[in-house]
């Protein structure tokens, strides 16, 4: 099948893409589709056989579930069961973040699939900011689930060439709103009981959560399966070693040797290619383009990748997540 990447600069080229999206999206085909965070592969929520798809394209394992996209939040009251102790906190933080990059896991009603949920009694819902993606859902009617537009195991991908170079001729059409805002995949929580469990750091931040209630960590050991919480995910080709804060970067290793610095590279002698995640010091550009350099370093044949350390605060707890899943130790 031949993959067709759709532009939306224009208004035409606009309402054709979405035209086009919502199309495909009735007859049960996936369609990778731009959202805030990176770009998703979508596909209707409710139809087993289209998200039988997802999986497919993917090459994903039937075990890791799938975040579903609200066309509004009514749907929420349809897909998911809250208990009435936790209406208060899952009705605040959907006034706070939706539309947004905040992903909340909540019991699940049974009209979601269980190949969404991998059999969970939970559900993952959110609901996407991005123009375009809100266009089509609005369109559709329909929830769509959407996970990273990439294959099983490898990098986000966060513009559309990114998901032609993983799924080229696997899926009908891409369509292209640019750059992905914030780069790193959403925030996951699960509130109950006035707690709130994060079970993916992402561009929603701790401290932002905090004000909502408790913040707690949910550990991987208890966690349900999925590579959300595998130790390596989100894994480029070259082996990629995560340096401890403030130690030096050497070019050390067999073949070519890149570097995947900070805010600056005084030190980067000797290696094959240096790239820096912010000149600036700024996180949410750090963020924004961690995907793309990690994609550019791999693509340069880098045997090896040398990563700095990022303080752990704010949206840097979401970056260096990414980086330790990158190195195989998530
Ligand atoms: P993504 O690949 O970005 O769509 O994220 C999907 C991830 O969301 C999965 O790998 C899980 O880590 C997480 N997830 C989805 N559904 C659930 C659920 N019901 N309970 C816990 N985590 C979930
Ligand atoms: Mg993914």
């Amino acid at each position: 099948m031949k993959t067709q990447i759709a532009p939306v600069r224009t208004s035409t080229q606009r309402a054709d893409a979405i035209e086009a999206a919502v199309y495909l999206l009735t007859g049960g085909y996936p369609v990778a589709l731009p959202t805030e965070t990176v770009y998703g592969l979508a596909a209707w929520a409710l139809n087993p056989e289209a998200v039988l798809r997802i999986f497919q394209v993917k090459e994903r394992p039937k075990f890791d579930p799938l975040i579903v996209h609200l066309p509004n939040q009514d749907w929420l009251n349809n897909l998911c069961v809250i208990h009435d102790e936790d209406l208060d906190l899952v009705q605040s933080l959907v006034a706070r973040f939706w539309p947004g990059p905040l992903t909340l896991v909540l019991p699940r009603n049974k009209i979601v699939p269980d190949l969404v949920t991998a059999g969970l009694p939970t559900v993952a819902v959110r609901m996407s900011a991005e123009p375009v993606f809100k266009e089509v859902i609005e369109g559709f009617g329909q929830p769509l689930a959407a996970p990273s537009a990439n294959r099983f195991g490898r990098i986000s991908p966060t513009t559309a060439a990114h998901v032609y170079e993983e799924l080229n001729e696997r899926i009908h059409l891409i369509v292209d709103d640019g750059p992905c805002e914030y780069g790193v995949e959403s925030t996951i929580v699960m509130p109950t009981k006035g707690k709130l469990w994060i079970l993916r750091d992402g561009p929603v931040t701790r401290a932002q959560l905090s004000e909502f209630g408790e913040v707690e960590t949910q550990h991987r050991k208890k966690m349900p399966h999925g590579p959300g919480q595998l130790k390596s995910h989100y894994a480029p080709r070259a082996r990629l070693t995560l340096l401890k804060h403030d130690e030096a970067p050497l070019p050390a290793g067999k073949g070519p040797v890149g570097l995947l610095a900070w805010c600056s590279a005084p030190q980067a002698k000797g290696f094959a290619h240096v790239e820096i995640l912010s000149r600036t010091g700024n996180y949410q550009e750090a963020a924004s383009t961690l995907f793309a350099k990690l994609r550019i370093l791999d693509s340069m044949g880098m045997n090896r990748i040398i990563a700095e350390s990022v303080s752990e605060e704010g949206l840097g707890i979401a970056i260096m997540d990414r980086l330790r899943k990158a190195s195989g130790n998530g």
